[in-house]
């Protein structure tokens, strides 16, 4: 069950949290953890030390993962966030959205 349908490079909106109401593209999915990392959302600085001798140091920010139950698939066909639909073509399985009904 919970069976993930967030893929790499979609578009999602946060639902909730710090970062609720943000969009942003897919970088990565982790299906293990039911976790995605977006770009731009939960966003953690992390300070370098520097390496050697004259080395400024400095921050890092990195997107962190969040659970993928907290976002929602924004279809680019009606521009909305949506719940994500399946339907069987012939052997393979395509997404669709389940507000325009277009292929996602
Ligand atoms: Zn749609």
């Amino acid at each position: 069950m919970n069976k993930m349908s967030i893929r790499k490079d979609d578009t999602v909106i946060v639902l909730s949290g710090k970062d609720k109401g943000k969009q942003g593209k897919v970088l990565n999915v982790l299906p293990k953890e039911s976790k995605v990392v977006v770009e731009g959302v939960n966003v953690v600085s992390r300070h370098t030390k520097p390496r050697k001798q004259g080395d400024q140091g400095g921050i890092i920010k990195k997107e962190a993962p969040i659970y993928a139950c907290k976002v929602q698939k924004v279809c680019p066909k009606c521009n909305k966030p949506t719940r994500i639909g399946h339907k069987v073509e012939g052997d393979k399985k395509v997404r669709i959205c389940k507000k325009c009904g277009a292929e996602i």
